[in-house]
């Protein structure tokens, strides 16, 4: 990466370079050949589980139904959210080789010369995991319970975003917990649940804001959704300032109301038979990691002693 360093780099650029170099200097994460896949470290990991004990200490009272996927998920199930029209430049798909002796025999032939091999290989019924809520979603069709469901979700996720920010990573944790029920419902647990996730995080030290935010919607027809998730105010994101004054602060977690966008596609209805409305709040599990590391310092010996004994470390 050194010779990255020497040409025409922005100072936040730096900036994001040198907090990469730091953690992988520190031993906190391993690098590899891919900007944003990266090993963790057993501190790493450490201090990641023991933050996830705290969040879901604080979601204790939601009583959710816990539920875990692995990261990857049904096709099928990927075609009913509008992921790949919103999304695509995002998106991963899995392919696997389903040929015979001589399509392998062609690979092969293709790899030996150096040439392209992927060709032999196709869609699978799986496609990476991109929102850990969307396998979710999938199992919900029919009626929900009277006063709906909320349910607790960890797992990895997948965006295609190569970068060297390491608050950036291609493949992350995320702990959601999700309400699914009427519309009213999704409003009051939205606005209730930012409150708690902001207080929980400031006490961890973290020096949060809560701001108005869009997802990177894709393209032309991207621009409209991003304006009216704006204008209705429909997501809220909980930034840190990782950069100084070099960079808007970064998102570790987010307060959202989908509405019936996703809910409506995979046909999950209230008890009384409406189109149910979703709300999730969602945490960055890395992104709030590198935030402690970040604004704490890299040392957890030399962490505020209220932080290390709120976290348990
Ligand atoms: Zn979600």
């Amino acid at each position: 990466m050194t010779d990255i360093l020497d040409t025409g780099l922005s100072e936040l650029d730096r900036a994001r370079l040198d907090f990469r170099a730091d953690l992988l200097d520190a031993g906190l994460l391993i690098g590899t050949a891919s900007p944003g896949i990266y090993g963790r470290s057993g501190t790493f990991e450490a201090i990641l589980s023991d933050l996830d004990r705290v969040l879901t200490e604080m979601a204790a009272p939601l009583r959710a139904t816990t539920v875990r996927f692995p990261p990857v998920y049904p096709r099928v199930d990927f075609e009913r959210t509008d992921y790949i029209a919103s999304f695509p430049d995002l998106s991963g798909i899995v392919s696997t080789f389903e040929g015979g002796d001589r399509e392998h025999r062609e690979l092969l032939a293709a790899r030996e010369e150096g040439r392209a091999w992927d060709g032999w290989l196709h869609p699978a019924d799986v496609v990476l995991t991109n929102a850990i809520c969307h396998p979710l979603y999938a199992t919900l069709e029919g009626r929900l319970p009277e006063g709906g469901s909320v349910y607790d979700v960890f797992g990895y996720g997948f965006r295609h975003e190569p970068s060297l920010d390491p608050m950036r990573m291609q493949s992350f944790r995320m702990h959601e917990f999700v309400y699914v029920g009427d519309p009213d419902g999704s409003q009051d647990y939205r606005d209730t649940w930012l409150d708690h996730a902001m207080e929980t995080l400031q006490s961890l030290g973290l020096p949060v804001d809560a701001v108005p935010a869009n997802d990177p919607f894709f393209g032309r027809a991207g621009k409209m959704l991003v304006s009216a998730q704006l204008r209705e105010n429909l997501k809220i994101e909980i930034v840190v300032p990782i950069y100084g004054d070099l960079a808007e602060a970064t998102a570790i977690a987010s307060a959202n109301c989908q509405r019936d966008h996703l809910t409506a596609g995979f046909g999950i209805h209230t008890a009384d038979g409406e189109v149910a409305h979703a709300a999730c709040l969602a945490f960055g599990m890395e992104r709030t990691t590198l935030a402690l590391l970040r604004t704490h310092g890299l040392d957890v010996e030399s962490w505020p002693l209220d932080v290390r004994a709120r976290l348990g470390l």
